[in-house]
């Protein structure tokens, strides 16, 4: 992978490592996103937690705002976080691309999803904040996020809520991103909630796990 790090190597904190690394992100043209974009979506929460969640990529709320999960599906990443007494933040929070992927469609731009280029392009920024925040556990958030991070070939409905061993002794699941559930009704919705609730149980053990092995 090429290193686009050489500013942000040496004893940095965290935080200025994470500060580098945005303020490079926000003047980034590695992809044609930068041509569409408002606001570049770089990362928020705590880089000291041990809980990484991964996302797709930034919508048209978050692309208006700079700020990844706002929105509909933003307010329930939050609602599943409470199911577990967890908070955005006791968790970092990032996309696999940084600027938001859209598509005109009936006079208006519509999200997509970003191309395999796009997410190759934006990797280094995703592996900076790897390197930086170095989390114990990662929770992808949708097949994007589960391909770029734990198999190229993730299946998200058979391959969804299984443990994966990562580099670094990191353990990564995926599950169902917000705004996918956000798409279901009816009986889909009960269950595709039902397998969400049991995988943000199992993230919740080895969270807390990791926390005590810290004290
Ligand atoms: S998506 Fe990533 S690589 Fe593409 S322009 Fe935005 S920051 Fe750069």
């Amino acid at each position: 992978m090429d290193s686009l790090f050489d500013a942000v190597e040496g004893g940095e904190s965290r935080e200025e490592r994470l500060a580098e690394l945005a303020r490079q992100v926000s003047v980034c043209t590695r992809c044609d996103l930068a041509l569409t974009r408002t606001n570049t979506v770089f990362g928020t929460g705590d880089p000291h937690s041990p809980l990484m969640l991964v996302g797709e990529g930034p919508g048209e709320n978050e692309d208006a705002t700079g700020l990844p999960f706002v929105g509909r599906a933003g307010k329930l990443l939050d609602d599943i976080l409470a199911a577990v007494d967890l908070t955005r933040q006791d968790v970092y929070i990032t996309n696999v691309v940084k600027c938001r992927a859209s598509v005109a469609e009936g006079g208006r731009m519509k999200n997509r999803q970003p191309k395999t280029g796009e997410i190759n392009a934006c990797n280094p920024y995703l592996q900076g904040q790897l390197e930086a925040i170095k989390p114990e556990i990662i929770l992808c958030l949708g097949a994007p996020a589960a391909r770029t991070l734990i198999d190229k070939n993730f299946k998200i409905t058979k391959d969804r809520g299984k443990w994966y061993d990562l580099e670094g002794g990191v353990k990564a699941m995926a599950t169902f991103h917000p705004a996918y559930i956000l798409r279901q009704s009816g009986e889909d919705l009960r269950n595709t909630k039902r397998l969400v609730w049991k995988d943000v149980q199992g993230i919740y053990a080895e969270y807390q796990s990791a926390l005590e092995e810290r004290r």
